[in-house]
């Protein structure tokens, strides 16, 4: 069984590394400055081992406690033996389990607004770790969707980039359903450029999932959060 899925993901693995590199060819960078992160929410814990034993070195989640979870799960047998293995926050994330979240994130990708900033900072200062943060950006034209308007951008790169525990990264953001993933990729790098403008090593770009890697590695994305393409169509939600 578990031969059996590690084959599998072996293969996806391999044909997602196929694109990645042919969108890399056409957009005239270099596989080593994208970082792929597989996004396991809904997956279990044994299939982050068996990343990581591919040879994978980031994986993403997107809920609390689902990701905390796994994370206790993976044990400390595997951290040991795969321990630049990174753990990735992708999803929404409220103010009051940022503190939750800093335990195991090393990266949070969805980070919006000042007082989200404010909850990870102490979150990361009571944990005593560093974390990355990336400033996720709203691309819809529909209002309520997540993400910080882009005109937000600076002054949350700014409120991150001042907090003692850390890191800004760069940007992310999420193609707007319906709607042409790469003029929104392309909205995305404006905002980056005007972020790295100020701040030279928030240099990330987190755009790109199974359905649109092609168009955000054409605009510049240094990491790719990929799910379904590595492990298989998800259940539906519940
Ligand atoms: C689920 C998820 C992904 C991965 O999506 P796939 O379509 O499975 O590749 C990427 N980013 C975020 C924020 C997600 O929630």
């Amino acid at each position: 069984m578990t031969g059996e899925r590690r084959d599998e993901i072996a293969a996806n693995l391999a044909a997602v590394e196929q694109r990645i590199a042919a969108a890399c060819a056409e957009a005239g960078c270099s596989r080593d400055e994208i970082t792929l992160i597989v996004v396991t929410k809904t997956y279990p814990a044994s299939d982050v081992v068996l990343l990581a034993s591919l040879g994978v070195t980031d994986v993403g989640e997107n809920r609390h406690p689902e990701a905390g979870d796994k994370y206790d799960e993976v044990g400390q047998e595997s951290k040991l033996r795969w321990p630049k293995l990174r753990w990735h926050f992708v999803g929404g994330l409220q103010t009051n389990k940022a503190n939750a979240v800093t335990r195991y994130a090393d990266v949070i990708h969805s980070v919006d607004r000042i007082k989200l900033v404010n909850a990870i900072e102490r979150g990361a200062a009571a944990a005593g770790r560093e974390v990355t943060c990336f400033v996720q950006i709203g691309l819809s034209h529909d209002a309520g969707r997540s993400g910080a308007p882009a005109g937000e951008a600076l002054s949350i790169a700014e409120a991150i980039a001042g907090s003692q525990h850390l890191v800004l990264g760069g940007v992310m953001a999420v193609a707007p359903l319906g709607e042409d993933p790469q003029s929104a990729f392309d909205e995305l790098r404006g905002v980056a450029e005007a972020v790295r403008a100020k701040y030279p090593q928030a240099s990330a770009i987190s755009a790109g999932m199974s359905g649109d890697l092609e168009e955000a590695v054409r605009a510049g994305a240094t990491h790719l959060r990929i799910g379904r393409s590595v492990l298989g169509e998800r259940p539906a939600l519940g």
